[in-house]
């Protein structure tokens, strides 16, 4: 299978109202081409440096970035223009940056709060109990809102999967009947190459595909 034969089956299979983020990492601009020609616009990248690299060589183009990686705080600064939304966000000091560094460039910056929802040592993400006490402070915010929660889910066979799937959709339901300021629950990102469809079952409306998309990942070691 080639890879536009590869998006179709991707894009075939999902509904209309669930958005496609195509995850580059490791890719280089010509598969993205190849991609972004397929009428892809949407592009994950989960490192700040490869993500502003390939925004700069992108320029011309029309595509929306989004940072699906783990974020530090002094990296902040360097992604203010280039991307569209922050799916990382995961605690009050990284949101205090955030703010501070959009307010110097009077930017608004788009983020969703990632919940280690399987609550394990090796993920980021914040801690369920922790939640409300993040939007609190996003709440005092002025240049960040959120517009939903993220997660990467521990790995597992289908029936775990959707366990936690349904844990998230829960959080993100009972977050939409409240009304705040500075979060509106509008995406819940969840689902992979391998477990899309049930992210999508159980209520995500963005996935984050790359190897369904790109093949394997090659890492240089
Ligand atoms: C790599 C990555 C993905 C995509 O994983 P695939 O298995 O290649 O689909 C999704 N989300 C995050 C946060 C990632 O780092």
């Amino acid at each position: 299978m080639d890879l536009s034969e590869r998006i179709k089956i991707i894009t075939g299979s999902i509904p209309a109202d669930v958005n496609l983020v195509a995850v580059s990492k490791t890719r280089s601009i010509e598969e993205i081409l190849k991609v972004y020609e397929a009428d892809i616009r949407d592009f994950g990248e989960n490192k700040v440096q490869e993500l502003i690299e390939k925004h700069d060589n992108l320029m011309d183009k029309n595509i929306r970035w989004h940072l699906i990686g783990h974020l530090q705080r002094n990296k902040v600064k360097y992604i203010v223009d280039k991307v569209h939304l922050i799916h990382s966000l995961d605690s009050v000091r990284l949101l205090e940056e955030i703010e501070k560094q959009f307010s110097l460039k009077n930017k608004i910056a788009k983020v969703l709060i990632q919940i280690n929802i399987g609550r394990e040592e090796s993920k980021s993400g914040i801690l369920e109990e922790d939640l409300i006490n993040l939007i609190n402070e996003v709440e005092k915010c002025s240049y960040v809102k959120v517009k939903g929660l993220m997660t990467i889910i521990p790995k597992g066979d289908e029936e775990s999967s959707r366990i936690y799937f349904k844990k998230m959709k829960s959080i993100y339901e009972d977050l939409k009947t409240k009304s705040y300021n500075n979060v509106k629950m509008t995406y819940l990102s969840m689902g992979m190459t391998n477990d899309y469809k049930v992210a999508i079952e159980e209520g995500a409306n963005i996935i984050r595909v790359g190897e369904g998309i790109f093949g394997k990942r090659i890492y240089d070691i």
